[in-house]
């Protein structure tokens, strides 16, 4: 008897779940409507095929049968985090990088995509990663294999010899690895192949060192490393095939490169000066500064600057880095939300919100930055970062209003992707 009521209860529940698939509600208590800024009370979302098909007053609530009841709580878009390495196990000091095999970075993107999704990140655009594992994550989640948020990934990232993130830094010159995508490339002709060699093997964009950086030995992160021919080389073939060129950089003069090279976006941008934040706005360029990563890096953690060429203490570079970002945003460079996660443990990332504000910039505009204008950088604004009638259904809630207290936005209540739901409180 009791198997055949479970028979009928794991029945219904299946057809539940197919009608949850073609068509479903919520009602919210209310919802965050990040272009206008404001909060909409008691609405009700209608979700078909993973899509927002219509947005209504509440006040017609009883006509949906398996209505989401979020009546209590404040729901906005799924956040977006531009800056991302989901296979990078960094700050767990207890992997040694030398005794890993390429599938444990996979395996460990499994784990942290769920982290990140939780955390009430939707989509995130990946910028580095060992071998192709960015890829293979992204395919895994995209085919419904494992929970993630829907991922946009370059491979691994660019640099010269010597440069930022080159393996080859860290051994003796008799130990250097056979070429790889870990490999540095020199010279317009190895950029070229090198970018033409990931779009092959599917990124959706392509990273590149345009200066040296904080966590690779050798590398100074003040210092420029491609040439502007070498980069314009990555941006033409980038372009050929519809992908565009996000450019790590600390240093003002490789900020400068990048720009005239035609980046899209520059990623850190420590060392802003004026005129780089002139040509961010002339240029029309998006600025991902990760002050979450920094202040983990250089006020939890301390880093070692010694050999980095950095005449600042630790909690004088931070205090710099927070007030050019709040430079550039005073002077209204379009800035996309991202963290750099990795530097810290995955699923932290909504802790930046309030170093951001912290920094001077509004509540809201810290919300577009992870919404709407993170969306715009990726290329996806037309399927996500507001809620809208047509695009996806990529909703979470939170307990209070997160334009008067960001900090609301580290508690996640509930995440749906595409219509489909991952967490409940
Ligand atoms: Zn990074």
């Amino acid at each position: 008897m009791s198997r055949v009521i479970l028979s009928v209860l794991l029945l219904l529940l299946s057809l539940s779940n197919a009608a949850q698939k073609r068509q479903s509600a919520i009602w919210a208590g209310a919802m965050l409507d990040v272009v206008e800024g404001k909060l909409v009370n008691d609405v009700i979302i209608v979700i078909e095929n993973g899509k927002i098909s219509k947005i209504n007053k509440a006040s017609n609530k009883n006509q949906y049968k398996d209505i989401i009841d979020l009546s209590e709580y404040t729901i906005l878009p799924g956040l977006i985090d531009c800056h991302t390495h989901l296979t990078n196990p960094y700050f767990d000091k207890s992997i040694d990088v030398y005794e890993t095999a390429i599938a444990t970075y996979g395996i460990l993107g499994t784990l942290y995509a769920k982290k990140t999704l939780d955390a009430g990140f939707t989509t995130v655009r990946d910028v580095g990663a060992v071998f192709y594992s960015d890829v293979a994550l992204r395919d895994a989640i995209n085919k419904d294999w494992i929970p993630g948020p829907r991922m946009y990934v370059s491979g691994k990232a660019l640099t010269i010899t010597g440069g930022h993130g080159a393996w080859a830094n860290w051994m003796a010159p008799h130990m250097e690895l056979k070429p790889n995508p870990g490999f540095p490339v020199d010279g317009k002709d190895e950029v070229r192949k090198r970018t033409r060699t990931l779009i092959k093997n599917s990124v959706d964009l392509i990273k590149i060192n345009a200066t040296g950086g904080f966590g690779t030995s050798k590398s100074i992160p003040g210092a420029s490393s491609f040439t502007i021919e070498e980069m314009q080389a990555a941006v033409e073939e980038a372009k050929k095939r519809g992908l565009k060129v996000a450019a790590h950089a600390h240093g003002a003069d490789g900020i400068k490169n990048a720009i005239k090279a035609g980046a899209h976006s520059i990623e850190h941008g420590t060392f802003l000066d004026q005129e780089s934040i002139d040509m961010l706005k002339e240029y029309k360029v998006y600025l991902v500064m990760d002050l979450l990563a920094a202040h983990v890096e250089l006020i939890e953690n301390k880093e070692d600057l010694t050999k980095k060429q950095i005449n600042q203490t630790q909690s004088e570079l931070y205090q710099s880095y927070a007030a050019n970002f709040q430079k550039a945003y005073d002077q209204g460079v379009r800035m996309a939300f991202g963290t750099d996660a990795s530097i810290f443990e995955h699923g932290r990332n909504a802790e930046q919100f309030h170093l951001m504000v912290k920094a001077g910039m509004k509540e809201i505009d810290a919300i577009r930055s992870a919404t709407i204008v993170a969306a715009e950088l990726i290329g996806v604004e037309k399927n996500t970062g507001s809620l809208d009638e047509g695009k996806w259904a990529d909703i979470i809630a939170v307990k209070g209003n997160p334009i008067k207290d960001i900090r609301v936005l580290e508690k996640i209540e509930f995440v749906m992707k595409e219509g489909k739901v991952y967490k409940v409180f």
